[in-house]
């Protein structure tokens, strides 16, 4: 019986991903300080699954716990969800994020190395790719990061390179997500932002349930087919079965491979507007707004790669998408907290 770590196995992507594991007949352990995150989404798994989770409180700095937690079980493989993720802090605290992302990741993967566990998958994001030249975005193209959360994915990309490049019998599967979206179809686990949402999803679902007044579309001059900004939204029931075929992957082949996680379709906003009211029969108020600074026009996925290495491709539509993230929402208005 494989032992998988997920660090930050509390999170939005992390406890999708400890649901597949437990449904896959995997041990779980979530090592996680709750920074953002709730108890509640890992208990919610387990009666999901049937299944325990192993859940650890601790925070992927403390090489002490570490130590324990690698001492105490027979570790097979981790998947390194924990970092912080909001951009906009992120140019306000850059060392915070630095350390908690980059610094952390350097501790981890310190720990795995004493403990002989060298299979690792790394969370990482489109963001790496900065503003794109051209779409569908490869593997292959260049990388450049504009906000301190982007170069920390950046920079740990490359600290991952190079300990490979070092210590050749490492695994280790780069895995850039594109937009995340969506929730498990029981409604009982989802992405639940602490205060206003920065992301266009959970926006556009606490404005149909009434929690705020109206989204307002960051622009409608892009050169994109309805002028608002295009990107690869990706259901997270996907992305979780991504990260099983990720590990199954790791545990033949050794090296260092960078994939990208995405549909290969790019959406608009207002494409994601539309579907959401359609689907779900909900209003939706909107209004234009200006561009929000740093934003592209469109990003998408060239997603054969993932294909091609991990027999791994996105089956949800867009349609599965909007339904899944109102049904969360309209299920747990306030996320996991009762109030
Ligand atoms: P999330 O915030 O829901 O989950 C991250 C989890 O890590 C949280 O439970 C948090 O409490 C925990 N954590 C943070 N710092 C920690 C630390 N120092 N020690 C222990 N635990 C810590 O975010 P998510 O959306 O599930 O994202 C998971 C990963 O995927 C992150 O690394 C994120 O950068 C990356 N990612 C997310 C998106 C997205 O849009 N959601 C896109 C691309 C990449
Ligand atoms: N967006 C928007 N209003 C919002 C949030 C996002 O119009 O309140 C747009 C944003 O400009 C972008 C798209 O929705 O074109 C996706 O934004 P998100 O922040 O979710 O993802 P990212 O820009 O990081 O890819």
């Amino acid at each position: 019986m494989a032992y998988i770590l997920l660090t930050g196995g509390a999170g939005y992507i992390g406890s999708h991903t400890a649901l597949a594991l437990l449904r896959a007949g995997y041990k779980v352990i979530s090592f996680d300080n709750y920074s953002n995150s709730s108890t509640t989404a890992l208990q919610r798994v387990e009666q999901l699954a049937g299944a325990k989770v192993i859940s650890i409180s601790g925070d992927i700095r403390d090489e002490a716990a570490l130590q324990t937690v690698f001492r105490q079980y027979p570790i097979n493989a981790v998947v390194h969800f924990a970092g912080l993720k909001a951009v906009g802090e992120s140019t306000k605290m850059p060392l915070h994020y630095y350390d908690n992302n980059v610094a952390g990741t350097v501790t981890l993967c310190r720990v795995m190395r004493e403990h002989k566990v060298k299979k690792l998958v790394f969370s990482s994001s489109a963001t790496v790719y900065g503003d794109a030249k051209t779409v569908p975005i490869a593997e292959t193209a260049a990388r450049s990061a504009t906000n301190p959360y982007g170069q920390s994915k950046l920079m740990i990309e490359h600290i991952l390179e190079d300990l490979v490049q070092a210590e050749p019998d490492w695994s280790i599967s780069v895995l850039r997500y594109f937009n995340p979206v969506g929730a498990d179809s029981s409604g009982q686990i989802g992405e639940d932002p602490n205060g206003m949402p920065n992301n266009l999803m959970p926006f556009i679902a606490q404005v149909a349930v009434g929690k705020r007044a109206s989204l307002s579309i960051f622009g409608n001059d892009y050169a994109t087919h309805d002028g608002t900004g295009v990107r690869d939204y990706i259901h997270v029931v996907d992305l979780a079965a991504g990260h099983l075929k990720a590990l199954q992957y790791l545990s033949k082949h050794q090296g260092i491979e960078a994939i990208n996680l995405g549909t290969g379709t790019g959406y608009s906003v207002l494409d994601m507007v539309k579907a959401f009211s359609k689907v779900n029969n909900v209003a939706v108020p909107y209004n234009i707004a200006p561009r929000r600074a740093g934003d592209i026009a469109s990003c998408y996925a060239q997603p054969d790669k993932a294909f091609n290495l991990l027999r791994w491709q996105a089956e949800k539509t867009l349609d599965d998408m909007v339904r899944d993230s109102w049904r969360w929402q309209r299920q747990n208005p306030n996320g996991y907290s009762n109030s």
